[in-house]
């Protein structure tokens, strides 16, 4: 059987590739300079850069596949150092450690899939956490040497603090790279409503046990924050809450090394070492929590189709559609609307399973809910009532505008024959019978009354030929026009 195909929008033209290159050195030099600029002693206060390389070459992989984009982004680096005043060996063993560490966490996260499946399964940020450390350790592994000749650190304090800041550094970035939606900046949907002051009352929270942490300064006031990161992580998804866990970090890094903040002895490199793994996993709790959230929104999303919806057509299942009916018609009642209900079978439905078959049966009541949802409005109710019946709900339609709905769903039906795989062509009809309940006509009767007076008219559309719609006014007109 075949069927018109719609046509659909032009497939988009891929980018050239030297323009996605482009893009992705012109951010890491940013990036770059952003480090360069942080810089207090040896050691850049935040070093962003191969955070967002890695996220930016996850995120458009194909450009990672190309030896000569790793051969960019290592020019980048080391231009940004050379042009800001590094020596040449620091720039060029250093930024080798940086492209080494940056190939790790891809092959491991690209291989996890986390490109694909972002933060939608469970083990997301545990996966994110495995490649974040493998990059840390890596870069760490081939930087610590180059850098030790280069300034005389300790061989161990070098390795320490390398491992710990740049897993702190990618723990942050990464996330908000990789759960930023798609498009341009402007074209996002802000994940918090500021409009509902509930939706307001986690930051709040946040901003308050962050106060709270100061007042009551101590060991344990880094931790002071974390049920109102949750919070974030629960009311927010994974995004939102992958930018409040950058700003909350970087706050914090820039307040410690400013010495704004003091919670451990500058000096002493365990310390430091200490709060910033501390301060990356701090902020991977929340970050689990706004994944799951997702996962079990989602599920109860594709939990509440299933039920509402029927299997095969995708209509309205019965008692979704009587429900929401239902409520449609009281409100209807309330603003003084009319509404109009139809009920539609298929004609010689039987003969057509039997003389094609089952599934050619199934087909063409796909193809009826198909049609039947192009020719309604979005506010109105199509349900499966079963088998080949079907009814509607159209407020603010009067029998005639009924009429001419029915007539426009069996004009698309004549219009979209069934041609079979013999070469035949199947015509199906419809049969349908209209209840309307005009705008004055108050109370409205209950949905079942006007479906059964729906059907008694489709009754007399099967009995007049098929192929056609009768209509009935409902049972009090009915009443006032015998009285009459
Ligand atoms: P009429 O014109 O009087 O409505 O005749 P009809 O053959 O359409 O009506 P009838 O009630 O005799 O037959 C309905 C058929 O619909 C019988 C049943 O096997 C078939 N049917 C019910 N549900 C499904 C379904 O989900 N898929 C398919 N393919 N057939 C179904
Ligand atoms: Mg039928
Ligand atoms: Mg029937």
């Amino acid at each position: 059987m075949v069927f018109e195909i719609p046509p659909t929008s032009a497939a988009a033209t891929p980018r050239p590739l030297w323009l996605g290159i482009g893009g992705v050195m012109l951010a890491l030099l940013v990036a770059c300079l952003v480090g360069i600029l942080s810089r207090i002693g040896n050691f850049p206060a935040f070093w962003p850069a191969n955070a967002v390389l890695l996220g930016l070459l996850l995120r458009h992989a194909h450009l990672a596949r190309r030896p000569v984009t790793w051969a960019c982004m290592w020019l980048v680096y080391v231009l940004a150092d050379l042009v800001t005043g590094a020596s040449l060996f620091v720039a060029l063993t250093l930024n080798t450690a940086n492209i080494v560490g940056v190939l790790c966490g891809w092959l491991f996260l690209y291989r996890q899939g986390i490109q694909k499946q972002g933060f939608q399964r469970q083990r997301a940020v545990l996966v994110m956490f495995c490649g974040c450390l493998l990059y840390a350790v890596s870069s760490a592994l081939v930087g610590t040497w180059p850098s030790h000749v280069a300034f005389g650190t300790p061989l161990w304090r070098v390795l320490l603090m390398w491992i710990a800041t740049e897993f702190c550094n990618c723990v942050l970035v990464l996330p908000v790279i990789l759960s930023a939606p798609r498009g341009w900046v402007w074209q996002w949907k802000s994940p918090v409503n500021f409009h509902s002051w509930h939706y307001v009352l986690p930051l709040g929270a946040l901003l308050l046990t962050e106060v709270l942490s100061r007042v009551f300064h101590g060991p344990g006031s880094v931790a002071f924050v974390i049920p109102s990161l949750v919070w974030c992580g629960l009311a927010y998804g994974v995004f939102a809450t992958a930018v409040i866990n950058f700003v909350f970090g970087i706050a914090k890094l820039l307040a410690v090394s400013l010495g704004a903040l003091v919670v451990y002895s500058p000096d002493n490199v365990m310390d430091v070492a200490s709060f910033r793994a501390g301060l990356s996993l701090l902020t991977l709790a929340p970050l689990a929590v706004a994944s799951i959230q997702v996962l079990h929104n989602q599920t109860l999303q594709r939990l509440k189709q299933a039920v509402n919806h029927d299997f095969l057509t995708g209509a309205l299942a019965r008692r979704a559609f009587m429900d929401r009916g239902q409520k449609l018609l009281a409100r209807l009642q309330q603003e003084s609307r009319s509404v109009a209900v139809l009920m539609v079978d298929l004609d010689h439905f039987k003969q057509i399973n039997d003389r094609f078959g089952h599934a050619q049966g199934d087909v063409v009541l796909q193809k009826f809910v198909e049609l039947g949802h192009a020719a309604l409005r979005p506010g109105d109710l199509l349900g499966r009532m079963g088998g080949e019946e079907f009814a509607l709900v159209l407020p603010d339609a009067d029998a005639e505008q009924a009429q001419r709905v029915g007539q426009r769903i069996g004009g698309l039906m004549r219009e979209h024959p069934f041609e079979l795989d013999d070469g035949q062509v199947l015509h199906v009809t419809v049969s349908m019978g209209v209840c309307a309940v005009s705008a004055g006509q108050r109370p409205i009767p209950a949905l079942e009354v006007l479906l059964s007076c729906a059907d008694r008219a489709l009754y007399r559309a099967k009995e007049s030929g098929r192929d056609s719609i009768c209509c009935m006014p409902p049972p009090q007109a009915a009443a006032r026009a015998a009285a009459a």
